[in-house]
């Protein structure tokens, strides 16, 4: 059977236009006896929107906040328990929230905030790859877990959506241990698609109206998409996001090859239905993808020279960069790839290719987008 998955258009951030639409998403998957099943009376829904950072309103790093109130007018009339919350990789999760207008949004509903502090220890049998997890209570917790993922590419992992965005369960710093422990893309998708099961994923609702394109998942460039994508199943709602911006094939995709080769969600086309739009009339033909030029290197940190030759790499735009040591302190390798050093006048970081995992976390973190994805002359020639 197909997995079914809205599609809807929406070229506004007015969240009356928005609750519209999404409502009318709801009546495409199902209609009102849909809902009730996903929000049964009683219910604790948390929502998960993305907060990587503490960023601006209108700022296409997180979901914008007036979706997230176009959401909330819709799942008020289903639930009077709704919290949200995330927890950045840099920072204090209510500053982002502040930041970014969603704790107005909520105070505005009675929507609580969690900043996901309280942690709980979970064991997942069935694991592709990670058994043992340390993620936010509340998460746990909640009945049913609603993600608002931003349509945005991601330095590592290629694309950040609907799968990806549940990483923020995972509380503060940890997350950069993970780049560690998890030593290729391949082992990273697992590992994500291991987490939610863990918290359980029940739904997404994509906030791709305005996208990210180009050095993402922090420092890319806003690009208007108008598209609203919802459904059950996490990674048809991404696959769907990955078509609009010029992937024929999600499992170019390393969340999504693992998803399919293990059956874990519909990935492929003739496997998702789409109702309402077409994907072909939200298309849109020059996104500015990351390449995906890693997986050659895959599982092996053996081939670290040939990688340093060949794989896209943090790269330092010098001028931008404000000294302010949060790559090294990010960069989860030990001993760090990363050195402060003096250069012109200026402490600016130094990396180690021969050492470096390309995990982007440092480029994901700089606050001023003073690291971009570089790509070395041979990637370029055999890519
Ligand atoms: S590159 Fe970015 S994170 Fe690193 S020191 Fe410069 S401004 Fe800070
Ligand atoms: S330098 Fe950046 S990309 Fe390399 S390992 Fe450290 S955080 Fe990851």
């Amino acid at each position: 059977m197909k997995d079914r998955v809205a599609l809807l258009k929406c070229e506004e951030y007015d969240p009356i236009a928005i609750e519209k639409k999404i409502r009318e998403g709801f009546e495409l998957l199902g209609g009102e006896s849909y809902i009730r099943r996903l929000i049964s009376p009683d219910s604790k829904v948390l929502l998960k929107p993305n907060l990587l950072s503490v960023e601006d309103k209108y700022s296409p790093v997180v979901t914008n906040y007036l979706f997230f109130e176009g959401v909330i007018r819709v799942l008020k009339d289903y639930s009077d328990k709704i919290v949200f919350g995330d927890s950045p990789g840099f920072g204090s999760a209510e500053r982002a929230a502040q930041k970014a207008g969603l704790l107005d949004v909520a105070n505005k509903y009675g929507v609580k905030f969690d900043d996901f502090t309280d942690k709980v220890n979970m064991t997942l049998k069935d694991s592709l790859l990670v058994k043992n997890w340390e993620v936010a209570k509340v998460a746990v917790e909640s009945d049913v877990l609603i993600s608002l993922p931003k349509l945005k590419t991601h330095g590592m992992m290629y694309f950040t959506g609907a799968v990806k965005n549940q990483f923020g369960c995972v509380p503060g710093t940890q997350k950069a241990l993970w780049h560690t422990r998890m030593n290729n893309s391949n082992n990273f998708a697992r590992m994500l698609l291991d987490l939610n099961k863990v918290v359980e994923t029940k739904f997404a609702i994509m906030d791709g109206i305005v996208a990210m394109e180009g050095n993402g998942p922090k420092s890319g460039t806003a690009k208007k998409m108008n598209a609203v994508i919802m459904g059950e199943s996490i990674t048809a709602v991404d696959s769907i996001a990955l078509r609009l911006i010029g992937y024929d094939d999600p499992r170019e995709i390393p969340q999504y090859k693992i998803a399919f080769e293990t059956d874990w969600g519909k990935v492929l086309p003739e496997d998702i239905e789409v109702a309402g739009m077409s994907v072909d009339d939200l298309k849109v033909s020059d996104f500015k993808k990351i390449r995906s030029t890693n997986e050659i290197f895959g599982d092996s940190r053996g081939m670290a020279f040939i990688k340093s030759l060949i794989a896209p790499y943090p790269k330092l735009i010098h001028e931008k960069c404000i000294s302010c040591e949060r790559c090294a302190q990010v960069c989860p390798e030990k001993p760090k790839v990363i050195t402060m050093t003096d250069k012109g006048g200026k402490l600016v970081p130094v990396f180690d290719r021969k050492t470096c995992i390309r995990c982007f976390c440092c480029q994901e973190l700089c606050p001023v987008g003073a690291l971009e994805i570089g790509e070395t002359f041979l990637g370029k020639i055999l890519y």
